[in-house]
């Protein structure tokens, strides 16, 4: 049975990569890694009833377990090459590994990722999927390289999924357009590709806008200020709650896999250019300062303290 699973996900997932030495059906992989290049390596969980509700399609739980990590790798700069998946299925029900199979592949092969290996086992739903992926030595885009007085960016819209899963926990009915980025969030690779050489620091927002620009403060000793009033959201959120509602979800809610980077002010513009040229919008959402932390400023530069600043396990 087990065998049969794996067979399964091996076909609906097979593609050819002339890097890989050897693939699923032995005890490991064989990986040919680019001479003059760094292993970028990630992995992350997606827990039901923790990551994601009860009654998710398949498909949309292979979707996005690939996305979330394509993410990491995107916010570090690099290129998607492999990935391995553990899944823990409470049954084996042939079907549902089908279908995730199915979501899985659609987005590795939008990106030309190989399915190299994995482990099926037995207990509570629960994906585990490992991407890696590369970068030229030293070229890789870290948390660590903010300055002040650089301009702080983020991709696309943030708040969308935020709002879908209150929506959902509610007993509400989310607009489709918000469901759709709650469950098929699409990765930023060709714009962490873009932002190589140009961004000093960059992360993928998982937890909150706050909370990660946070994580990038730590990392570069350096402090933050995002003007809340310059939150990109979209037209379908906007409708959906009122004014600073949206506003505070885009700075906290989370699940966005957007990418926050840093640029020097003066390559601000070079930065914008990089990312058109990849079809791919950012707002200029704040600045890095001296000190520490992030301080979220009002349209007349007075402070914001957020109800929820962010996503954190064990709170
Ligand atoms: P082992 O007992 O040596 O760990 P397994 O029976 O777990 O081997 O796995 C057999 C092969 O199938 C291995 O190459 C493993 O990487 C692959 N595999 C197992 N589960 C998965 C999965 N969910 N996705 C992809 N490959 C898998
Ligand atoms: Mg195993």
């Amino acid at each position: 049975m087990e065998f049969d699973l794996i067979e399964s996900l091996r076909r609906g997932t097979h593609l050819d990569r002339a890097d890989v030495a050897l693939g699923i059906g032995d005890d490991a992989a064989l990986l040919e890694v680019p001479e003059g290049t760094q292993l970028v390596a990630c992995t992350d969980t997606m827990v039901a009833g923790v990551h994601f509700l009860a009654g998710t399609p398949a498909e949309d739980l292979g979707w996005k377990s690939l996305a979330v990590n394509l993410s990491d790798l995107a916010a570090m700069g690099a290129v998607p090459m492999w990935a391995l998946l553990a899944l823990t299925l409470p049954d084996g029900d042939p079907d549902f590994v089908t279908r995730f199979g199915a979501g899985f592949a659609r987005l590795a092969r939008m990106h030309g990722v190989a399915l190299v290996g994995g482990d099926t086992t037995q207990g509570p739903l629960a994906i585990t999927v490992t991407a890696l992926g590369s970068v030229p030595r030293g070229k890789a885009l870290t948390r660590a390289g903010a300055r002040p007085g650089d301009a702080v960016f983020v991709t696309g819209n943030l708040g969308d999924a935020a709002a879908a899963l209150g929506l959902r926990r509610r007993g509400a009915t989310p607009p489709p357009e918000l469901v759709e980025r709650m469950q098929r969030p699409v990765p930023r690779v060709a714009a962490g590709l873009a932002l190589r050489g140009v961004a000093t620091a960059c992360i993928d927002v998982s937890d909150g806008l706050v909370a990660d620009l946070g994580h990038v403060c730590t990392g570069s000793r350096v402090g933050a200020e995002l003007d809340a009033s310059e939150m990109p959201v979209s037209a379908t959120l906007a409708a959906a709650c009122d004014a600073v509602a949206g506003r505070d979800l885009a700075l906290s809610g989370g699940d966005d896999y957007e990418l926050c980077f840093t640029v020097p002010a003066a390559r601000a513009a070079e930065a914008a250019a990089a990312l058109a040229g990849v079809a791919c919008r950012a707002t200029r959402i704040g600045r890095i300062v001296a000190g520490a932390g992030v301080r979220v400023l009002d349209s007349r530069g007075q402070p914001i303290v957020l109800a929820h600043p962010g996503w954190e396990h064990f709170a």
